[in-house]
């Protein structure tokens, strides 16, 4: 697979082991849809596929949000700096959001499983602020809430509306949010209340497979439910 090689020109350390990096499009501009991942090339032993956690719109600079975790996700956070260049495949995936509907958008995800949402959020913001997005975000700590300061900076007024679940019996100090874990009735009221929603789910296997029986449940149709394994 031809790939191109990008130059990494930011780093944010969003929670303790997840980074966003930032990277200029450079002499080799791409587009993709919201949902979209690349393969990433660290070198020539290291690679994997990473979402493409920005929006289209932005000209200069794209995003991936890395977890440490696994061989990949391990080498790329420790070792990626400001400056280096990585090689980068085609945008590829199904999970990809649909640009030509104004159907409302349901994204179910865990901890860092959700730089799609990012990338759907941004789109829909820009190009389609009537459209309405509810993001399910289950975290298994306090630490894991993803892209906390963006997401809460356009609560008030933005086509986003968050539900943040930690995954723990009982309710640690400071966290006024819900516990526990998304339920069918969550998803079938949002079904009930338009059923052109479109549901999207991504992550590691145990969760995806959780999601798709909570779909099923929630009797949503299949062909309005986009689901991608991770693993
Ligand atoms: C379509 C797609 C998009 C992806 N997008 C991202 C992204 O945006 N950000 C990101 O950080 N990662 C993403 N991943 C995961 C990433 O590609 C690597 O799988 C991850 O960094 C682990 O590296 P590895 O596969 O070399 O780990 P290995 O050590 O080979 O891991 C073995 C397997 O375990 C799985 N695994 C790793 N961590 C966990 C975990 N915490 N829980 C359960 N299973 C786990 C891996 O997915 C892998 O299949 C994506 C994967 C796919 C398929």
């Amino acid at each position: 697979m031809e790939t191109k090689p990008y130059t990494i020109r930011r780093i944010l350390q969003e929670t303790p082991d997840v980074r966003s990096f930032i990277l200029e499009f450079g002499d080799h501009p791409f587009s993709f849809t919201p949902g979209q991942f690349t393969v990433v090339h660290l070198n020539a032993e290291c690679q994997a596929p990473l979402t493409i956690s920005s929006s289209p719109h932005d000209q200069k600079y794209f995003q991936f949000t890395v977890k440490r975790t696994g061989n990949f996700g391990t080498q790329f956070y420790d070792q990626a700096q400001i400056g280096d260049t990585v090689s980068i495949g085609e945008p590829m995936g199904q999970l990809k959001l649909q640009t030509d509907t104004l159907d409302p958008v349901c994204f179910l995800g865990s901890d860092y499983c959700i730089p799609a949402a990012r990338s759907f959020f941004y789109y829909i913001l820009i190009r389609q602020p009537q459209r309405k997005m509810t993001l399910f975000h289950e975290v298994t700590s306090l630490d894991q809430v993803l892209y906390d300061n963006e997401f809460k900076h356009f609560e008030q007024n933005s086509p986003l509306t968050r539900v943040v679940l930690l995954n723990q019996p009982n309710r640690p100090a400071g966290w006024a949010g819900g516990l526990g874990r998304i339920t069918p009735v969550m998803l079938r009221s949002l079904y009930l209340e338009n059923p052109k929603t479109k549901f999207y789910a991504a992550g590691e296997f145990a969760e995806v497979k959780f999601y798709q029986q909570l779909l099923q449940a929630a009797e949503i149709p299949k062909q309005s439910t986009f689901v991608e394994r991770w693993s």
